[in-house]
């Protein structure tokens, strides 16, 4: 018998604190969803059915004595598998990790815990969030669950997979080059790239520590805002943590744009697809109809993100990958001498697209190459910065697609790097100056599938960002957005 849980995160929370719905029942919907659709789906690496129920009861304790309970009472959380679980194997999607148990709990990990919420798994990714699709898994790829013989994304695939198919309703996900926008966009559901510094990284496994951070999936702008409140606020474990609170973002989401200067990205339209560079024209359209003051904007230097990334993720991925060395963590392949069996251990432990990232990282920062790509790369860095804080003297907020294309089918782009790495032309300059962006669910485009569009704000504008992004949210489309129901029809 399944008891009737809310499908939203902040309403199975007060349903949870109002004593109206247990969070063992919310608990038991999302495994048993999981147990029926993550066969077919992948979302999850691993299922902590147990440790959720243990975690759920003892909010049901929590609440019969009377004692306060989190913003997020009950509510089923799923995390990436590159987040640090005390005594949960984390892996990273990666075959080096294998078997590795780490012994603490990330931050984000103890700060979803505060808030009552109750995570149920680990969820696939990109192996070490490098990629696009959630196909470079170790544990092999995520389905979109609006067409399974498609890609969710990634390399947050899992997380947001999981949420687009309503397994549960929140997850959290990382972006270093738009690892949960991207996906977010391709699962029509809502993710937020944090200003970096809000949300601590400490316990989130390092890929290019610049750009790393953490943020929220959900299937609406005002879930996904709670859950961001969940996970913010300084942390001295992180030395590039902001010293500041986290935002007040829920409370302030009905404020309405009126007034707002918001400018449209015209750079990017180009390389959009039909239905994704339509969206941003209703986008605009449905903004100044509530009061925004609209218009476009050129930065043509954002166009340069993409390139600069990929000398600067890679240079940072090389150094960081480095720790992975047969001694430390997870996997060893034994040899007669250490620098064998660090060999042999990386050979065996690597998948091809981290291998590829590694040799593209130490080749730009060796002697004699540093300058022309590595240095080269941090001044086009500084460029993209310069021309976001012009734009922004114009504008508070601005908008743009998320994605190039709606959900490409599975394998088509996995022998071709460069096409790959072109899903993330727009997001990837957000990452490059720290600033925050999130993801809305908009349109329909191309075959029926999720069109998202991008709100992007200068650093800790979350504020005017969500407020933006929960007015798309009121005029897209209808049957824009998740969960789809991983029954959907039609669903291959
Ligand atoms: N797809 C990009 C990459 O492969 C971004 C990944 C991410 O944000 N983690 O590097």
């Amino acid at each position: 018998m399944t008891p009737a849980v809310p499908v939203g995160a902040l309403e199975l929370a007060a349903a949870v604190r109002a004593g109206e719905v247990s969070a063992t029942d919310a608990v038991e919907v999302a495994l048993g969803a999981i147990e029926a659709h993550d066969g077919e789906l992948h979302c999850f690496n691993t299922v902590t059915a147990e440790a959720a129920r243990a975690r759920a009861r003892a909010v049901d304790e929590r609440r019969r004595a009377g004692e306060p309970l989190g913003p997020l009472a009950g509510v089923p959380v799923a995390l990436k598998d590159n987040l640090c679980t005390r005594g949960v194997e984390t892996t990273c999607s990666s075959r080096i990790l294998a078997g590795w148990r780490p012994p603490y709990d990330a931050t984000v990990v103890e700060k979803v815990l505060a808030a009552g919420a109750v995570p149920v798994g680990k969820t696939n990714l990109d192996e070490f969030a490098m990629g696009s699709s959630t196909e470079n898994s170790a544990t092999g790829p995520t389905r979109n669950p609006w067409d399974r013989s498609r890609v969710p994304g990634g390399s947050s695939g899992g997380s947001a997979a999981a949420v687009a198919a309503g397994l549960v309703p929140l997850a959290l996900g990382s972006d270093t080059g738009g690892s949960i926008r991207q996906p977010a966009a391709l699962c029509g559901v809502v993710g937020i790239k944090p200003t970096y510094g809000l949300v601590s990284r400490y316990g989130l496994i390092a890929f290019a520590s610049s750009l790393d951070q953490v943020g929220p999936f959900a299937a609406t702008v005002a879930d996904a805002a709670a859950l961001l409140e969940a996970i913010a606020g300084h942390d001295p474990r992180d030395s590039t943590s902001l010293e500041r609170p986290a935002p007040s973002l829920v409370g302030r989401l009905g404020e309405g744009v009126g007034g707002l200067r918001v400018g449209v990205v015209a750079d990017f339209l180009a390389d959009a697809s039909p239905t994704c560079a339509a969206a941003v024209g209703a986008g605009a359209e449905a903004l100044a109809a509530a009061g925004a003051r609209v218009e476009e904007v050129a930065i043509p230097e954002l166009l340069d993100g993409l390139a600069a990334y990929y000398l600067l993720a890679p240079a940072e991925a090389s150094s960081n990958l480095a720790r992975y060395d047969g001694v430390r963590y997870g996997l060893r392949v034994d040899a007669e001498e250490v620098a064998a069996m660090n060999a042999r251990t990386r050979a065996a432990g690597f998948g091809a697209e981290v291998k590829r990232r590694i040799m593209l990282g130490t080749y730009v920062l060796s002697a004699g190459y540093y300058d022309a790509y590595y240095a080269q790369a941090q001044r086009v860095r500084t460029r993209i910065i310069q021309a976001f804080a012009r734009a922004y003297a114009e504008v508070d907020v601005l908008l743009a697609p998320t994605t190039p294309s709606v959900a490409f089918e599975l394998g088509a782009k996995l022998d071709d790097p460069l096409e790959m790495y072109l899903s993330d032309l727009f997001t990837i300059p957000t990452n490059l100056a720290g600033h925050p962006a999130v993801s809305v669910p908009f349109a329909l485009g191309e075959e029926g599938l999720p069109v998202g569009l991008q709100v992007l704000a200068p650093a800790l504008g979350e504020a005017a960002m969500c407020r933006t992004a929960a007015v798309l949210e009121e005029a897209a489309a209808p049957g824009a957005r998740g969960p789809v129901g991983a029954t959907r029809e039609g669903a291959r």
